[in-house]
């Protein structure tokens, strides 16, 4: 069927993480039949971490691949439609919208943007394998089972130094590694995790392979210095990578208006620059990526979705 022939969904949801489950969910309660990309890797960046202890509602903490499975049954049990694939192209400028997922256009009279973001990370074998073992992206998420420990966080800008000083509230000591000599960080953020006794540098390094891939649990590092060439071995008990976040927002480049780091601006709740498009979740998000915080922006964008069509039709 081709996409003239189809008939316009009342809400298209691009993405699968606790945004876009959230906004289905109200959606689909709303009697609004939405549609959802789930992505060819459902459940967004929960789906890397293991243990996830500050989603409220789970005193003993839950498995983040469980919390995202449990959302995704939830969407089912009100009839979310889901389609285990990428969004390849959209065509925003017009409504219907056009939303393709390789050769079939699909149409919509709103869409909800909730593709997210994804940590920067260092590609190196061993941090993928070690992911959620010991090496994470997310130190407000991950810290806390570090007490004790002594940590690493690569990278030299504020994210780096936000998630140090954070991460010293746990660990018995941080050793921020960093490519150069110099940080990227804002001279504030820089002050305060120099002043930080529980902070120490590692100049002119990088994580050439995270050690413990055999026991599944991180105890060391390989750091190479760039300068020297040299290699060394250091024993350490978990990997912070922190060299920045990119908004999964490609899709959307020159028919959104994204601020200077590629994030969707949204005005007046999830609203975006174009009418009948809403955005959630951490794609929109630079401050508190939180997946809590992501649930409640795709709830807020289910119900700005199904007031604006209200007001359409009305
Ligand atoms: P960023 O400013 O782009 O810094 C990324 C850091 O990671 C840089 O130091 C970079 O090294 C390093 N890096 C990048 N790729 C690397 C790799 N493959 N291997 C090793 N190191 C690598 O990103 P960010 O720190 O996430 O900050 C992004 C934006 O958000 C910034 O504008 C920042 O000010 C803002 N932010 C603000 C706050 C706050 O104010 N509270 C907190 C977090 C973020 P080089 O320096 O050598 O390029």
């Amino acid at each position: 069927m081709s996409a003239s022939e189809e008939k316009p969904r009342n809400v298209l949801i691009i993405g699968s993480g606790p945004a876009g489950h959230t906004a289905a969910l109200y959606a689909a309660r709303a009697n609004l039949s939405p549609l959802m990309f789930e992505g060819a890797q459902p459940g967004g960046q929960l789906t890397i971490t293991t243990d996830v202890e500050n989603y409220p509602g789970f005193p003993h903490g839950i498995l983040g691949p469980d919390l995202m499975t449990a959302f995704r049954e939830q969407s089912v049990r009100f009839g979310v439609e889901i389609i285990t694939a990428d969004v390849t192209k959209v065509d925003l400028s017009r409504r219907p919208f056009k939303v393709w997922a390789g050769e079939k256009a699909h149409l919509a009279q709103t869409v909800i943007v909730s593709s997210g973001a994804s940590a920067k990370l260092l590609n190196i074998d061993s941090e993928r394998m070690l992911m959620g073992h010991g090496v994470s992206a997310c130190a407000t998420c991950d810290g806390f089972f570090f007490k004790g420990q002594e940590l690493i966080v690569v990278g030299g800008g504020d994210t780096a130094m936000e998630e140090s000083n954070f991460l010293t509230k746990f660990a018995s000591k941080v050793y921020v590694v960093h490519r150069r000599d110099k940080l990227r960080a804002s001279k504030i953020m820089q002050a305060r995790a120099e002043k930080n006794p529980k902070i120490d540098f590692i100049w002119n390094s990088e994580v050439i392979e995270i050690l413990g891939v055999e026991q599944k649990k991180v105890r060391g590092v390989k750091l190479r210095n760039v300068k020297t060439a040299e290699v060394m071995e250091m024993p350490i008990g978990g990997v912070f990578v922190a060299i920045g976040h990119q908004p999964n927002t490609k899709l959307f480049e020159g028919q959104l208006d994204l601020d200077e780091f590629g994030y969707i601006r949204t005005h007046n709740g999830t609203y975006t620059s174009v009418a009948g498009v809403f955005a959630a979740g951490d794609v929109q998000d630079r401050t508190y990526r939180q997946a809590v915080t992501a649930a409640g922006t795709g709830c807020m964008a289910a119900i700005d979705a199904e007031r604006w069509l209200e007001a359409q039709h009305g």
